[in-house]
């Protein structure tokens, strides 16, 4: 993949005597997006953040707007996702639910247009993170166009990354970056003459692994802080999309840099680190050095890793370190619990493994959720009920990822089906069966169980969720509930697989 495309369909409105006479003032902007969930790690905006960084170092004033943090609004399904309509249950919630209100966090496209415009700048810069958003983020590049066609308007981020020709068919956006920005915002810059002040080429040296940490809650209780520290993952996991960001040579930010930008931050006051990298226990030392090193300074910290580990990279006298230097929960990945799945997504796994792991973490009272992959290419009723089960019996929580394709990955490779679709069926929540194994009524009965097993493992049960558990259990068949106004009641979900349902309480 070229590490930057840069196509000038509208000609820039900047030149050169103007950068030299004032500083250029850029917008980078995380466009609002819509989805039926978002999480607070997604709404990081570390990338945005990198990339606030290497402008300003080459000269720009700068001003980084994250749209979806601005609050949230309920939207109609959209008629992509009209496959849904019969699962979705107005009111839903509880211990079973599925999902029940479609969102978009963030003002609307029209309102952001407006926003960032207000902020005059001289090129806005959006930032794509997943290519379930694409077509959020050119409704905003169009609204741009609209309300101020002269201004400049670049799209770069994981989501366009993976298949920029998305992005650059649309005649709304002016050039796309991809790949990691330290190496292609630099040189998208230096190409672009009337872009580029930098006096000091050295400043973005080659190779140089930027990083930036999301404060991403303060109270007195502390503060909580995300940040990645590595890119790139050697393995070859056909259902990851990291290399196609992020290549497969893994490196990692050096310690003193980490540290010295933790300075910033008050040593007496408790405060958590959450690592979103996708596979820090690659070099395990540095890991372990790096988390030794904040500790030493940082006194009341304490850690976590909510993008999951690897755990065949964990091991008793590992997890016991982490756990001494302030792990306080395990996020563990486990795929899948079928061999030939496992082999056929080239991801190795050992169930025996991952049980020693699961019964040390028992052992010393430290929690965990361990993770599979609903709707993979071999997946079957009977594989997910085998993952359920399986999970079921360890001392762990467990998480579903409904699977999701991104363009570029093994079997999604043909980008046609990309641009016949709507972005937005490309994300987990959208139950859409991409890889023909599963069916949606599938996906979406699995995540109800999943859920379910969950709320079996509670301590302490309010009386509606008691009445819930006992009617499924008695019953043998899935509920949940629905509210409106005040009242509230107990609903047999719409749309299950029956057969599933069925297969799944028979051993139970
Ligand atoms: S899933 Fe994890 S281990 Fe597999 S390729 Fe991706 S980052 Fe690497």
């Amino acid at each position: 993949m070229m590490s930057v495309s840069n196509f000038m369909k509208v000609g820039l409105n900047i030149n050169f005597s103007q950068f030299y006479m004032k500083k250029l003032k850029a917008v980078i902007a995380t466009p609002s997006f819509s989805d039926f969930y978002t999480t607070t790690h997604r709404l990081s905006a570390l990338g945005e953040r990198i990339a606030e960084k290497i402008l300003q170092r080459r000269g720009w004033r700068t001003r980084l707007l994250h749209f979806p943090r601005t609050g949230k609004q309920v939207l109609p399904l959209l008629p992509a996702l009209s496959h849904l309509e019969t699962f979705l249950i107005p009111g839903e919630f509880g211990p079973t639910a599925f999902f029940s209100k479609y969102q978009r966090f963030g003002p609307s496209p029209e309102d952001s247009a407006a926003i960032i415009l207000n902020e005059k700048p001289d090129a806005v810069f959006l930032s794509c993170f997943a290519f379930a958003y694409a077509d959020d983020t050119l409704s905003l590049a169009r609204h741009l166009k609209i309300q101020r066609p002269s201004v400049p308007v670049y799209a770069g981020g994981a989501g366009v990354s993976v298949l920029p020709e998305y992005f650059q068919a649309a005649d709304c956006i002016d050039a796309v970056i991809t790949g990691e920005a330290e190496k292609s915002l630099p040189t998208f810059l230096k190409e672009n003459p009337a872009l580029d002040n930098s006096i000091d080429d050295c400043l973005d040296s080659p190779g140089r692994i930027d990083f930036s940490i999301a404060m991403t809650r303060s109270s007195k209780k502390g503060r909580w802080l995300t940040t990645t520290l590595s890119r790139g993952c050697p393995q070859k996991c056909q259902f990851c999309a990291n290399h196609l960001t992020h290549g497969r040579v893994f490196r990692t930010v050096p310690i003193e840099t980490f540290l010295s930008t933790l300075q910033a931050f008050p040593k007496d006051v408790p405060m958590h680190i959450n690592f979103e990298d996708d596979n820090l226990l690659l070099d395990k030392d540095y890991f372990l050095a790096i988390l030794g090193t904040i500790k030493n300074q940082f006194p009341r910290v304490d850690f976590s890793a909510e993008n999951g580990m690897d755990y065949l990279l964990l091991d008793v006298n590992t997890l016991d370190r982490l756990i001494a230097l302030g792990f306080r929960q395990f996020n563990l990945s486990m795929a899948s619990l079928s061999t030939s799945i496992l082999k056929d997504s080239h991801r190795r796994g050992d169930p025996e493994h991952l049980q020693e792991v699961l019964y040390h973490l028992r052992r010393k009272n430290i929690p965990s959720i361990t993770y599979f992959i609903c709707g993979l290419k071999k997946d079957t009723a009977d594989s997910v009920i085998e993952n359920i089960g399986f999970l079921s019996r360890q001392p762990t929580l467990m998480g579903i990822s409904l699977f999701y394709p991104v363009p570029g990955l093994s079997g999604f490779r043909d980008a046609q089906p990309f641009f016949k679709s709507d972005s937005h069926l490309c994300a987990g929540s959208a139950a859409f069966p991409w890889s023909g194994s599963l069916t949606t009524a599938q996906m979406i009965t699995a995540f109800r169980l999943t859920r379910y097993i969950n709320f079996t493992q509670k301590k302490d049960y309010q009386p509606h969720e008691r009445d819930l558990l006992t009617r499924i259990c008695n019953e043998r068949k899935l509920y949940s509930f629905q509210r409106k106004g005040r009242q509230k009641w107990m609903v047999r979900p719409p749309g299950l697989d029956r057969d599933m349902e069925a297969a799944f309480f028979k051993n139970r």
